[in-house]
């Protein structure tokens, strides 16, 4: 799938839509998720125009993904959810129930989050 660069988390990128930020480097964007569903949920997305996982997990550097996954972990010490715990989901395409096409980790945290797939 073309990457859409009219997608909201692009707009999001070039400054032309607001965000709540919760984290900023060279390679990645972090920000608060618009309709919450844990106390804390934030979305950390690469800032390269990757559509989902399988797109990036074949054409991203080795420094963008490492610079992912650093801050994924930054930004959760940063909001003390190391010490509780959390989750990090990453919806990828259709089945995956992906609504965005820019690829996004959620991390959701601050409350006991139950079951991993519902019924
Ligand atoms: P997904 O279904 O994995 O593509 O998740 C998309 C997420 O983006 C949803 O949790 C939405 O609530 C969130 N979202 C959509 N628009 C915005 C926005 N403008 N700012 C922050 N989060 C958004």
């Amino acid at each position: 799938m073309a990457y859409d660069s009219n997608n909201i988390f692009a707009k999001i990128l070039r400054n032309e839509i607001p965000c709540k930020k919760a984290y900023e480097d060279n390679h990645v964007l972090a920000f608060h998720d618009i309709a919450p569903k844990a106390p804390v949920h934030i979305l950390v997305l690469p800032k390269g125009a990757y559509t989902d996982m399988d797109d990036f997990s074949q054409r991203a550097s080795i420094e963008e993904i490492a610079a992912l996954f650093r801050a994924l972990g930054q930004i959760a010490r940063d909001h003390k959810l190391d010490q509780g715990g959390y989750r990090v989901i990453v919806n990828c395409g259709l089945n995956g129930g992906q609504e965005v096409p820019h690829l996004h980790l959620h991390l959701v945290g601050g409350a006991r989050l139950g079951r991993m797939i519902g019924p």
